[in-house]
């Protein structure tokens, strides 16, 4: 298939990310979505966190056609970009697992110094509790946040096509 094709839209019928949202929905194309982690969810007393999520269901990056890989390193720097530029974390974290849910998908969590697990890995060890004034500092930029991720990622445009990395 040429890599400018749009992704099949198969649904797997025991995957959570075929058959749910997985957030609240910022911005979607053909080929993947932006979600914000569900402010009342599990992850939730981290001060941001959004989900890449490809649209297709494959299991790993290097599944995908090259051109689509291109696609997702595209959106991941536009996403670290923008949560960098309005939220100033400490620190970026960034992450695919996809050992629970084996449905491409990549994290983006915001650290600050004050967050429940700095320096911890967010799914490590809670070292206190989180202070609200300053959670509710970074809760209000949300809005901003959205805005320019929803500007920036509909600004973007296919690669060209390419069939195949350079190395093979
Ligand atoms: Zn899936």
């Amino acid at each position: 298939m040429r890599t400018t094709e749009l992704p099949s839209k198969t649904k797997l019928a025991d995957c959570v990310l075929c058959q749910q949202m997985g957030g609240r929905l910022l911005y979607e194309n053909s080929f993947y979505r932006v979600i914000a982690v569900d402010a009342n969810g599990p992850d939730a007393h981290f001060p941001a966190f959004y989900r890449l999520i490809w649209s297709q269901h494959v299991v790993e990056m290097t599944d995908l056609p090259y051109t689509q890989q291109l696609m997702a390193w595209q959106a991941i720097s536009i996403i670290e970009s923008c949560m960098r530029k309005v939220l100033q974390p400490h620190k970026m974290n960034l992450a695919s697992f996809g050992n629970m849910v084996a449905h491409l998908h990549w994290h983006f969590i915001a650290r600050f110094e004050w967050d429940s697990h700095f320096p911890n890995p967010v799914w490590g060890q809670a070292l206190r509790e989180v202070p609200m004034q300053q959670l509710q500092e970074v809760q209000s930029l949300f809005p901003q946040l959205d805005a320019l991720l929803q500007q920036k990622l509909s600004e973007l445009r296919p690669f060209a096509p390419i069939d195949s990395p350079p190395d093979r």
